[in-house]
Order: structure tokens, then C-alpha cells, then sequence
């Protein structure tokens, strides 16, 4: 029988119904069909056909505690039997907003929203009314969400050539039914490139109300910056009066309590939070210097949503905050030591059955491609790994029983434990034996 029928069957009912079959276009891809979940609990899924993985998908991101964590459940259930949203304030709020005012660097009050594409939104309108200019430098391989003011094509024309000879480059929508004109404002530049960085802001600085920058471009390659890139780009922002936003929805409250911002040392004024800090509960945030979110407080800008910081998201976000921080941040290290056990050991691997592949890797957040390059540090040569051959290796995993994203980014929580990591190796090592394998 094969292994994912009921799945298979669940995808073809669900498209009857609900547009795509899936909630979130990007669940798609999944091969050899997404799949349906019966149950999930700390580290492991299962499927409706009784499949169970060790799981490294962890949601896109959120699952920072792992699955049905029993104090974040808890506290979830403790804090609807109040009520789930009043449209009102409550000391929930307050709570959570100082205690990320007291963890992350550059926060000195904060706005709570549902998403990390709404999070960015406002961070966005923040930069703009705060300095009166409408263009926004973003980078090549970055996501920020999916709005129509800064979602664009992740395979432009463009990227198949080597955009790192280019200083700025043509920009094409993310989606269709998006206007063009909605990126007119938009920048677009290879990351991790000074010059190309330094030589826009001499030109458009007068122009430009921000650059919006992953710290680490987790969402194509985990590509770490270069020494001095962050530096630079703080020291060139602050000089024009540019507001620089670092997007940490994937970063923040995973790479340590202050983020990538506390981990590379450089401090932005305004940041993006999201994902790790719900635990899976919806909730979102921008955190910035006082002088720019005043302008939330004046009213100048909008801020608006009517579930906003509502309690079960903010009792989530504090059980999630406290549960990583205490005992000095304890979770953090335990996360970073099993992803480098994880990591060196399919570094072996991948050596083993001499398969050309590289991990790039900071916190417990690592990308694995297959690529002939010995490193991966620029977009231009990320797109010369063999996509294809990953997602193969993706669909061998989860017939094994390991659960990764079919791009090749993974993630560890607080709740994978050494035994998780020996048998994702033991699986690891079979798959690349029979990639190995077929490939002769
Ligand atoms: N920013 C970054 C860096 C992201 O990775 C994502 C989502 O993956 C977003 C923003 C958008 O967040 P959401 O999917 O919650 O809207």
C-alpha cells in the first residue's frame, strides 16, 4: 500500500473545497503530496496513514517549543477560560510588550500584530512617515511577507544571471493580481555587497525612508552577513537619516533572548517579530526606537487589526519568552549544540558518499543544498545548487520518517532531543546512500 494513500486522498477531497487544497500556497510543494496531520506532540507529527515523523519542518518556523508543549497548552487553555479577545486592553499586553522592551536591543516600546507580513507593513509606514521619502531598499532573497509593497519575484529574470556584477536590478511582482506599481518604490540589491549597498544610498539616499534586511538570509541559503556588512549598513542608514529594519520574524527569540540583532551586535531602529514568538499562536510584533513608534502613538500612523494583542496570543508569546529564557537562556544553548551535532554529522555524511552539498548554518537554524560550490555566500550562487536533487532527498526523508522543508532550510526546537538527532542521521545517511547510489 502506498505510504501517504489516506493524504493523497485527503489533498483530492480538500481541493474540492478549499481553493488549492492548502491553506498557504507554499504547502504545495511538499512531494510526494503534502500531507494531512492526525496529531502532533513535541518533536514528532503524525500523519492520517499513521506516519510518524521526527519534524524539522516545525510549521515554517513557529513550533519553537515543539508540538502540544504542555505549559504553553496550559497556559493557552488558563488564558481562554477569560475570554479569547476583548477588542479592549489587558495587562497581557503590557506584560509581553516589556518584556520584549527589556530583551531585544533595539526596542524601546512595541506594536502587536497578527503576522510578520503585517509587522512589516507597519514597519514600513513607520519608516516613511517618519522621514517623509517613500523608497525602501530590500534585498535579493529576502522575504518579508507577502503585501503588495514588498513581495517580490524570488526568480526574477535576473537571478539567473550573476546579479552580484549588478548594482540594481529590475524588480518583478511576487504574485499574480499584484501591480507593478505597488514595487515602484521598491530597491531591489544583491545582499551582502558593500559597494553595491554604499554606491545606492550616495545616489538615492535622499530618496530612500528605509532598508529592510533579514540579519541572516535564513530564507534563501542561511546565508550568514559578511564581517562588517551589518556594521556598514547601520553606520551608511544612520548617516542619511534612513530608518534600518531588521526583518527577524525567523531570528528573533530564536537565535537568543535579543535575537540576531544581540547575537551580530548591531542594533537597528526598528525590528520585525514574529514566528518563534507565539510558539504557533498567531501573533506579531514591531519593536523600534521610541521617536518612530510614537508615531503610532500620535496617530500618525495606523495601526489597526482587529484581533491585535489579543490574550491568548499574548499569554502564548510570555510562556514562549519565559520558557526560552529561564535558567540563563539554557533552551537557546541546548538548540544551538544539537543543530551543530546535526549539522557535522550530515557534513560527514554528504562527505562519506562524496555527494557535493554544503550546510550553511548560525543558531538552530541550518540550509542544506546540493551544490558544487564550496561556499554559499551571496543569492547568485545559492541558485547554482540542484534544487530538483533536494527535493528528491525531502521525499526520501519523509518516507524514512523525517519531516524537513522541501527547499532545504531546517529547523531545531527546544524539544528535539539527542535520540531525534541520532535517528535523523541514521536516516540522513540512508537517504544519501541511495541518492548516492542511483546517481552512478
Ligand atoms: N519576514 C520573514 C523574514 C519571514 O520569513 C516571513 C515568513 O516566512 C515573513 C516576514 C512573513 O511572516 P508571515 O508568514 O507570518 O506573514
Amino acid at each position: 500500500m502506498f505510504k501517504f494513500e489516506r493524504s493523497v486522498e485527503k489533498m483530492v477531497e480538500s481541493k474540492k473545497y478549499l481553493a488549492g487544497g492548502v491553506a498557504s500556497s507554499l504547502r504545495a510543494s511538499m512531494k510526494p503530496t503534502p500531507l494531512f496531520v492526525e496529531k502532533a506532540e513535541g518533536s514528532r507529527v503524525e500523519d492520517v496513514d499513521g506516519n510518524l515523523y521526527i519534524d524539522y519542518l516545525l510549521a515554517y518556523g513557529p513550533l519553537i517549543l515543539g508540538h502540544a508543549h504542555p505549559k504553553l497548552t496550559g497556559n493557552i487553555h488558563q488564558s481562554m477560560q477569560k475570554g479569547y479577545t476583548y477588542g479592549l486592553q489587558h495587562q497581557g499586553e503590557i506584560d509581553l510588550a516589556r518584556r520584549i522592551t527589556e530583551l531585544l536591543p533595539s526596542a524601546d516600546s512595541v506594536s502587536l500584530s497578527g503576522s510578520g507580513t503585517e509587522a512589516v507593513m507597519l514597519a514600513l509606514r513607520l519608516a516613511r512617515a517618519h522621514t517623509g521619502k517613500r523608497k525602501v531598499v530590500r534585498f535579493h532573497g529576502h522575504f518579508h511577507g507577502w503585501s503588495d509593497s514588498i513581495f517580490t519575484a524570488f526568480l526574477t529574470p535576473d537571478m539567473t544571471q550573476d546579479i552580484s556584477q549588478q548594482d540594481e536590478v529590475s524588480i518583478s511582482p511576487g504574485t499574480g493580481g499584484q501591480s507593478e506599481k505597488s514595487l515602484e518604490d521598491v530597491i531591489l540589491l544583491p545582499w551582502n555587497d558593500v559597494e553595491a549597498l554604499e554606491s545606492t544610498l550616495d545616489e538615492h539616499g535622499h530618496e530612500i525612508a528605509a532598508v529592510i534586511s533579514e540579519p541572516v538570509m535564513c530564507n534563501n541559503g542561511c546565508i550568514i552577513p559578511k564581517t562588517g556588512y551589518l556594521e556598514k549598513m547601520r553606520e551608511l542608514t544612520s548617516k542619511q537619516g534612513i530608518v534600518m529594519i531588521l526583518d527577524e520574524v525567523i531570528t528573533g527569540f530564536r537565535f537568543g533572548p535579543g535575537g540576531a540583532q544581540e547575537r551580530l551586535g548591531v542594533t537597528p531602529d526598528l525590528t520585525t517579530i514574529g514566528k518563534a514568538m507565539g510558539g504557533g499562536i498567531a501573533i506579531s510584533g514591531v519593536a523600534g526606537r521610541r521617536e518612530l513608534m510614537q508615531l503610532v502613538e500620535s496617530g500618525e500612523v495606523n495601526h489597526l487589526g482587529t484581533l491585535n494583542g489579543n490574550p491568548v496570543s499574548t499569554a502564548a508569546a510570555l510562556t514562549v519568552i519565559e520558557e526560552l529564557v529561564r535558567n540563563d537562556g539554557a533552551a537557546f544553548l541546548r538548540m544551538d549544540d544539537l543543530t551543530d551535532e546535526l549539522v557535522q554529522g550530515i557534513r560527514a555524511c554528504l562527505k562519506k558518499y562524496r555527494i557535493p552539498g554544503l550546510i550553511n548554518h548560525l543558531g538552530p537554524v541550518f540550509h542544506m543544498m546540493f551544490i558544487e560550490e564550496t561556499e554559499v555566500r551571496d543569492f547568485a550562487t545559492f541558485q547554482k545548487r540542484d534544487a530538483a536533487k533536494y527535493t528528491e532527498f525531502a521525499a526520501i526523508l519523509l518516507e524514512e520518517g523525517v519531516l524537513v522543508r522541501p527547499s532545504g532550510l531546517w529547523y531545531i526546537s527546544a524539544v528535539h532531543d539527542r535520540q531525534d538527532v541520532l535517528e535523523t542521521l541514521d536516516t540522513v545517511e540512508r537517504a544519501l546512500r541511495r541518492l548516492a547510489a542511483e546517481s552512478t
